[in-house]
C-alpha cells in the first residue's frame, strides 16, 4: 500500500479540522452563515483532496479516507451542510470523469441517508457514543463498497484476509482517531467559555457583598429623614420639609442606580454586538466598583471626557473593566488611588486604569494572562485571560506597563465608529 498516500488523505483530513478550530477561536462571533460557509468549503476540500490521493489497490479498486470527512461533515454540521458537500463532491467526481462515477454516487447517497438518520442519536450521545457511532458507520459502508464491487460488479479482488483486515482497520481506527481530535477541540472551545463564566460568577458574588453593604447607607438615611419628619411634623418649618423629601428621593435615587449597575454586570451575558458610549459604561463601571475600594481605604479618581462611540458587546466590556479595576484595587493593600480616565485619539478610544499598588516585574508580567496564574489567596487567575480575550474579541488593544512597589498602568485602545466630539 502506497504509505505516502494514505499519510497525504490523513493530513487533508486533519488540517481543515485544525483551520476551522483556529477560525472559529480567533473569531467566535462569526455569523451562523458564515461558520457553515466555512465548514462546507473546508470539508469539500478535504474530500476532493483524499480523492485526488486516491490509492489504486488493484485494478479498477480506489481506495482512499473521503468517506471520513463526509460523513464527520454530516454528524457535525447536520444533513443540509452534507448535503451541500455531497453535490460539490458529486460534481467534482463527474469532472475527473472514468467509470464508476454513478456507483460513487449511488454510495454516497446510501452513506448519507444512512448516516442522516443517527444524527439526532449522534447530538444527543455521550462522548463514548460519538465515538462508536462515526467507526461503526464506516464499518457499514466499506461492507457495502465491498458486497457493491464483489457482487454486482464481480471484480475479483484476490485479497488475502490479512490485507482485508487492514483497510478495514484503517478506516476504522483512521475514523476513531479524527472523531477524538474533533471531540476534543470543541472541549477546549467550551471550557474556554467556562472560563469566562467562572470569572464572571466570582465577581458578582464579591460585588454583592459590598453592593447591599453600601445600600444600606441611602436607605438608613431616608429612613431616619422620613422618621424625623413624621414625628416633628408640627415643629419644622414647610421649606426645610420639602428639603429633607428631596436629600431622600435623591438617597433612593442613588440605592436604585447603584442596584442598576449591579443588575447590569449579573444578567446573563448576551452576545450582542452593539454601538457603545465608551465614557459613559466607563462612568458606570466606576459606580459598581466604587463601595468595594471604600471598604477597603481607596480613593478613586475619575478624569472621564466624552471619548466617542465603539462597538462591541457592552456586558463583556464592563465586565473587562471591573476584572481591571478590582486588579487596581487588590494591588493596593495598604490603600491609594485608582485612577480611571479616558479620551479619544483620531480613530480610537482610550481608557486608562493606573494604581499604584504593588506592581509586578517583568517576568510576572510576562506570566500575566495566563490561566490560573494568580499570586492572590483565593485569586481564580482567569481575571486577565478574560481581559485579553474580551479586548481581542472587541478589535481593541492593550498595553500594560508596571514596576514592583510604584503600580500599574492599564491602557485600553477600541477602534472608534462614532466620534463624539
Ligand atoms: P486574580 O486577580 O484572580 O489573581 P488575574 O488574572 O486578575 O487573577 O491576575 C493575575 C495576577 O496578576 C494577580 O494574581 C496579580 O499577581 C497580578 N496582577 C494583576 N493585575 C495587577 C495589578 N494591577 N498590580 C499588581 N499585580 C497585578
Ligand atoms: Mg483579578
Amino acid at each position: 500500500m502506497d504509505i505516502d498516500a494514505l499519510l497525504l488523505n490523513f493530513l487533508f483530513i486533519l488540517l481543515p479540522i485544525f483551520l476551522t478550530y483556529m477560525v472559529f477561536s480567533l473569531k467566535p462571533d462569526l455569523h451562523r452563515h458564515l461558520k457553515t460557509t466555512i465548514i462546507t468549503i473546508f470539508s469539500s476540500l478535504s474530500i476532493i483532496m483524499c480523492m485526488n490521493y486516491s490509492i489504486q489497490l488493484v485494478e479498477g479498486f480506489y481506495y482512499d479516507l473521503r468517506v471520513l470527512p463526509f460523513t464527520l461533515t454530516l454528524l457535525y454540521a447536520g444533513h443540509r451542510v452534507g448535503f451541500f458537500v455531497l453535490i460539490i463532491t458529486a460534481v467534482y467526481r463527474f469532472s475527473i470523469g472514468g467509470d464508476g462515477f454513478v456507483v460513487t454516487v449511488i454510495l454516497f447517497l446510501a452513506l448519507f441517508a444512512g448516516t442522516a438518520l443517527l444524527v439526532k442519536k449522534f447530538e444527543q450521545s455521550s462522548l463514548k457514543g460519538r465515538l462508536f457511532i462515526p467507526p461503526f458507520i464506516i464499518v457499514l459502508f466499506q461492507l457495502a463498497v465491498v458486497f457493491n464491487y464483489k457482487y454486482i460488479f464481480q471484480h475479483d479482488f484476490h485479497f488475502t484476509f490479512g490485507e482485508w483486515v487492514t483497510i478495514f482497520s484503517i478506516n476504522i481506527l483512521g475514523m476513531l482517531f479524527v472523531t477524538y481530535i474533533i471531540e476534543l477541540l470543541m472541549k477546549i472551545t467550551k471550557i474556554q467559555e467556562e472560563l469566562v463564566k467562572t470569572e464572571k460568577l466570582k465577581v458578582v458574588s464579591e460585588l454583592a457583598a459590598s453592593v447591599s453593604h453600601e445600600i444600606k447607607n441611602p436607605l438608613t438615611v431616608t429612613r431616619s429623614i422620613i422618621q424625623l419628619v413624621m414625628n416633628q411634623k408640627d415643629k419644622i418649618p414647610e421649606e426645610k420639609q420639602q428639603y429633607y423629601f428631596e436629600v431622600a428621593i435623591e438617597e433612593l435615587e442613588r440605592a436604585n442606580r447603584m442596584l442598576t449597575d449591579y443588575m447590569t454586570l449579573s444578567k446573563p451575558q448576551v452576545d450582542r454586538i452593539e454601538p457603545i458610549d465608551l465614557s459613559q459604561e466607563v462612568i458606570k463601571t466606576i459606580h459598581l466598583i466604587t463601595p468595594l475600594a471604600k471598604m477597603k481605604g481607596i480613593y478613586v479618581k475619575m478624569s472621564v471626557e466624552k471619548s466617542g462611540i465603539i462597538q462591541g458587546d457592552k456586558a463583556k466590556l464592563h465586565q473587562c473593566l471591573l476584572n481591571l479595576m478590582k486588579n487596581g484595587i487588590e494591588a493596593m493593600e495598604e490603600g491609594g488611588t485608582l485612577q480611571v480616565e479616558t479620551w479619544s485619539k483620531q480613530s480610537d478610544c482610550n481608557i486608562k486604569i493606573k494604581d499604584n499598588g504593588t506592581g509586578m516585574n517583568e517576568a510576572e508580567l510576562k506570566r500575566l494572562g495566563t490561566p490560573y496564574y494568580s499570586t492572590k489567596d483565593g485569586g481564580t487567575g482567569l481575571g486577565m485571560v478574560v481581559v485579553y480575550s474580551l479586548v481581542k474579541i472587541m478589535e481593541g488593544s492593550i498595553d500594560i506597563q508596571s514596576r514592583p512597589s510604584e503600580g500599574t498602568n492599564v491602557v485600553l485602545s477600541f477602534p472608534t465608529i462614532i466620534r463624539t466630539r
